[in-house]
C-alpha cells in the first residue's frame, strides 16, 4: 500500500499518497486541500476512476501554502498571486512569440498551470509533468524561484581560511 513506502523511498513526483493521507499530515480538513485545488494552487494527479493523488511534491507544496496562511497571514489570493509571479517562460526556454502571446506572461490572476487559456508551447502540455510546476516549493526559496536570486555558498568551517 502507498502509505507503507517510507518517505525516503519513493519517487519524489510519483502521486502515491490519497487526499486523506494529506490532510493528515497537514492537520487539515480534507475539503481545504480540495479548496486549494479549486483555486489552482495545486494540481493532483486523477485517475481513471477520477480519484486524487498527491506527491511529495504536491506535499512541499501544500506545506508552503500552509505556511504562507498560518505564519506570513496570506489568503488564497494573496499566494495564487505570488505564484502567478513565477517566470514561467525562464524555465521553458526564455521569452519568444509564443509567450508574448500567452495569458500568462500578463496575469497575476494565479500560476500558469491554473489558467484556462495557455500559449501554444503549453496547450498540450501536462502541467504535473512540467518543469514549472515541478520547481521545488520550499517557502524559503520563493525569491530564488521567482527573482532568480542564489544564496551564495557558504563556506563549509574546514574550508575557511586558517588565522
Ligand atoms: S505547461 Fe503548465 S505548468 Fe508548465 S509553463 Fe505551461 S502552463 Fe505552466
Amino acid at each position: 500500500m502507498a502509505n507503507s513506502v517510507p518517505d525516503n523511498q519513493i519517487d519524489y513526483y510519483e502521486p502515491i499518497m490519497s487526499i486523506g493521507m494529506v490532510a493528515q499530515k497537514l492537520n487539515v480538513a480534507v475539503q481545504t486541500i480540495r479548496l486549494y485545488e479549486q483555486e489552482g494552487l495545486i494540481l493532483p494527479f486523477k485517475t481513471a476512476s477520477g480519484r486524487r493523488l498527491y506527491s511529495m511534491h504536491d506535499l512541499t507544496r501544500l506545506h508552503c501554502i500552509r505556511k504562507m496562511i498560518r505564519e506570513n497571514g496570506l489568503n488564497l489570493q494573496g499566494i495564487k498571486r505570488i505564484f502567478s509571479f513565477i517566470p514561467c517562460w525562464e524555465f521553458k526556454g526564455g521569452l519568444d512569440n509564443d509567450c508574448l502571446n500567452c495569458p500568462a506572461y500578463y496575469s497575476a490572476e494565479g500560476p500558469c498551470w491554473s489558467l484556462s487559456k495557455k500559449g501554444d508551447k503549453c496547450a498540450l502540455e501536462d502541467c504535473r509533468s512540467c518543469k514549472v510546476y515541478r520547481l521545488e516549493f520550499h517557502c524559503d526559496k520563493l525569491k530564488e524561484i521567482i527573482f532568480g536570486h542564489e544564496r551564495p555558498v557558504q563556506n563549509k568551517p574546514s574550508e575557511k581560511s586558517n588565522p
